[in-house]
């Protein structure tokens, strides 16, 4: 069985920031400007067999991109949320965790039910890769 995050680690094009232990990139589907995905780099499906370095190294990772996402795109709040399990709406079974940065205004979903924002396949279109590029470089510029 592939795993779509697995690839896209050796091959994503778009990296916001990458060590042995994580991998931040945007997803193809954003609920607002700047929505990123948090990975650890090695497949785990469930929090319980993140190592505590990978832990700690997802949390640092975070912290970081909170800073860049208020730099770059204004940022005023977040949503930082991961499904675990198909029934709560994990489509992907390689742990990755959604960062959303919020602000006053902003057109996308509000309401907090994970399995209508996050992942609804079919439900928001695709953002262009040369858009996704940009924001991505923005943020990058930004994480301090
Ligand atoms: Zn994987």
């Amino acid at each position: 069985m592939t795993c779509p995050f697995c690839d896209d680690i050796k091959r994503q094009p778009i990296i916001i920031y990458k060590d042995d232990l994580v991998i931040s990139f945007p997803t193809n589907m954003p609920i607002v400007t700047g929505h990123v995905l948090v990975c650890p780099t090695r497949h785990v499906e469930k929090i319980d067999q993140l190592s505590n370095g990978e832990l700690k190294a997802i949390k640092d990772l975070i912290v970081k991109l909170k800073k860049g996402l208020a730099s770059s795109l204004l940022a005023e709040g977040f949503n930082i949320a991961w499904n675990e399990g198909k029934m709560a709406g994990q489509a992907i079974d390689h742990l990755h965790i959604h960062v959303v940065p919020r602000k006053t205004g902003d057109s996308g979903i509000h309401e907090y039910d994970p399995r209508k924002f996050l992942y609804r396949p079919g439900s928001r279109i695709e953002s262009p890769e040369r858009e996704l590029k940009e924001v991505a470089a923005l943020i990058k510029t930004n994480l301090g």
